[in-house]
């Protein structure tokens, strides 16, 4: 076992007991290194906190967080965390000047690059133009990446490409937006569309073994 991922937000489908809400969040814990991180925040603390007690993980067992882009419904709930939390590390895709005003004496990065958080996590490095975003991509002991998205607003496919300069795909989890050059997906066997994912009904069309529906409430283990 590598990761465990654990959805903390989305705003379409959620299992009994968890709360729905605007926007998307993943906790991972990393096998190895035994630390829990966050994907994004959704857009409030209420409902992500209660999300992340459902599972029965301590906010303050969360030792890095990860914006993949700086919209509401994926850094909505940083303030409060950042309250309840501040030994936390943050991984930011833009404005790092805001974000040091924001949180004064926080640790806080901003990769351009492709780069190793700890053992086997990697921010893809800022892609995109008006809307700057990183995905969070995980490498399995299958030596494939698990990948992580918010909204993909510089379309997916631009994360795959990169991805793939290093390893295969074999999981992609989060927001594919209006996503529709699904040739891209060919070769990847989980298909997690989830969140502002536009066109679910074609991509479980074409990939009907792939895709998986992916709930709030969630837990993925590879
Ligand atoms: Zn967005
Ligand atoms: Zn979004």
């Amino acid at each position: 076992m590598s990761f465990d991922i654990k959805i903390a937000f989305d705003n379409k489908c959620v299992k009994e007991g968890f709360k729905p809400g605007f926007g998307f969040s993943a906790i991972i814990y990393n096998h190895f290194t035994d630390n829990y991180l966050l994907f994004d925040t959704g857009d409030n603390i209420q409902t992500l906190s209660h999300n992340i007690k459902h599972f029965g993980i301590n906010l303050k067992e969360i030792k890095k967080i990860i914006i993949s882009h700086n919209h509401y419904d994926h850094n909505g709930a940083l303030s409060h965390l950042w309250r309840e939390n501040n030994n936390i590390t943050l991984y930011i895709p833009d404005a790092l000047e805001e974000y040091e005003q924001h949180f004064p004496n926080a640790c806080i990065h901003s990769f351009k690059e492709f780069t190793e958080i700890e053992k086997n996590i990697h921010v893809s490095g800022q892609l995109g133009t008006s809307i700057k975003e990183q995905a969070l991509l995980l490498k399995s002991n299958k030596n494939e990446w698990i990948m992580l998205v918010g909204c993909t607003h510089p379309g997916l496919e631009a994360f795959i490409i990169e991805a793939r300069k290093v390893l295969p795909i074999g999981a992609i989890i989060g927001g594919f937006h209006d996503f529709r050059k699904y040739s891209y997906l060919e070769g990847i066997s989980f298909i997690g569309a989830c969140h502002c994912t536009m066109n679910v009904g074609s991509i479980k069309e074409r990939f009907p073994d792939q895709y998986r529906r992916v709930c709030v409430g969630d837990t993925f283990s590879f």
